[in-house]
Parts: C-alpha cells; sequence; structure tokens
C-alpha cells in the first residue's frame, strides 16, 4: 500500500518508520523495514499499527544506511508478520504495492528449481524469481530486467540487494512511485508526501518505467528497456 526507499548517509531506520507514517492515511494491516547491515539484510516487520513496528525497533534496532519500508494492505494472504513486506530470497528484499495475478504460475515454475516461498503472498514470487536469476549469474539490473516482464498485474516495486548499499532498482505498473533527489542521498516513495521532509525535487515514473536508482542518478527505462528522460520538478507537497 505504502512504499519508501532511502540510499542513506545517516542511518536509515528511523527515517524509513517517518515516511512509513506519512503514508498512513491510505490504510494498512502491517508494516515492515530492511536494511543492510554488517551482516547484510535484515528486516524488521509487526502486525498492525507501526507503533508495533516502532517498539520492535527500540528493542532490536536496525543498523544501516540504506533501506526499503512497506505499509502493507494484504491482498493475498493474511495480515500476518510472515506475510508482512519486506519479502527477502536470497540477496534480494522487496517491497510490493498492487497484486501479481500471475504469482501461482511463477511459484510452480520457480517450485521445480527448488525454490519455495515463505509466506502465502503473492509478492514473494518477485523475490524468488529475482533470486533466482541472480543464482544464475545476472547482476542485478539483469536480474530485474528479465523478471519484469513475466510478471501479469499492477505493480509498485522497490528492490534492495545484498552486497550493494548504494543501489535500489523501482518499477511502476499500475501503482504510482516517485523517485526523490536529495543533496547526497536519493529516496523512492509511493507519492511525494512521503518524501516531503527528505527532498521537494522529485520525478514521478511513468506507467512501464523501471529505474536503477544511485548517489545522485536515476537512470529510468521504458517497458522495452529503452532509456528514457522524465522530468524533475519541484514538489509542493508539505513537509
Ligand atoms: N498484494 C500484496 C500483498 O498482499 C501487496 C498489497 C499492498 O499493496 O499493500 O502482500
Amino acid at each position: 500500500c505504502g512504499i519508501v526507499g532511502i540510499i542513506g548517509v545517516e542511518p536509515v531506520a528511523d527515517r524509513l518508520v517517518d515516511a512509513l507514517r506519512r503514508l498512513e492515511y491510505r490504510g494498512y494491516d502491517s508494516a515492515g523495514i530492511a536494511t543492510i547491515t554488517a551482516d547484510g539484510l535484515d528486516r524488521r516487520r509487526a502486525e498492525g499499527k507501526l507503533n508495533n513496528l516502532a517498539g520492535k525497533l527500540a528493542n532490536d534496532p536496525l543498523a544501516g544506511t540504506i533501506g526499503i519500508g512497506h505499509t502493507r494492505w494484504a491482498t493475498h494472504g493474511g495480515a500476518t508478520e510472515t506475510n508482512a513486506h519486506p519479502h527477502i530470497a536470497g540477496k534480494v528484499a522487496v517491497v510490493h504495492n498492487g497484486i501479481i495475478e500471475n504469482f501461482k504460475d511463477l511459484l510452480q515454475d520457480l517450485a521445480r528449481d527448488g525454490y519455495f516461498p515463505q509466506s502465502q503472498t503473492d509478492t514473494e514470487s518477485v523475490a524468488l524469481w529475482v533470486t533466482r536469476e541472480l543464482d544464475r549469474g545476472a547482476a542485478p539490473r539483469q536480474a530485474v530486467a528479465n523478471t519484469l516482464p513475466k510478471l501479469r498485474g499492477t505493480f509498485g516495486l522497490v528492490f534492495l540487494f545484498d552486497g550493494d548499499d548504494k543501489l535500489l532498482i523501482a518499477a511502476r505498473q499500475g501503482s504510482p512511485l516517485a523517485i526523490g533527489h536529495g543533496q547526497t542521498e536519493m529516496y523512492l516513495g509511493s507519492d511525494a508526501f512521503a518524501l516531503a521532509p527528505f527532498t521537494n525535487q522529485i520525478t514521478y515514473l511513468d506507467e512501464g518505467d523501471w529505474a536503477i536508482v544511485t548517489p545522485g542518478k536515476a537512470e529510468i527505462f521504458d517497458f522495452d528497456g529503452n532509456p528514457v528522460q522524465r522530468i524533475r520538478q519541484t514538489s509542493s507537497a508539505s513537509a
């Protein structure tokens, strides 16, 4: 339902939760964040209100200067912690808004190669598909490029990769996504309002776009993989 991402220079966990609070108005049943810590990808998730997630983080903080966060409005799989995003498979973590309509077909195909989900969500099929691409030797951007054409349905997606704390990859099909440009940091959000405390310099992805976001740079591609330019605008969303 709500998505945020930060490629930061300072710790991100608290700021991810703060940004998710700005998306609470959209409604949600669970929430979570993932970062890259000294030990690799890690996450905290909780059913119910963001205060539950904040409470977990207070007891068990999450280090890291890059991360993604999500407030979930369940469509497939109950509103449990196991089904909350981010979903992690191997070296990728993903948050997703929307519905992957062909997730059962994807999971069937993945099962033949020994990739099995831990949740009941449609979303985890995406994480597993990307992981299989990575395991076959694809670099993160190629793994995502190979995965997106397989997905049917609607998605705003943001991917975080273990081993690269300067990279987020985002994709939009039927679910809005905005890139925020900071001085030294980069941001992603399902709307500009979520990013307003960080920056008012916003680039919206168009339908079918996907983006490779690194510090100071957003390379955007259309559905067919051709590089495209999208205008950067000054958002009037109030911080
Ligand atoms: N379909 C996904 C799920 O049920 C995402 C729901 C959402 O947009 O929050 O986990």
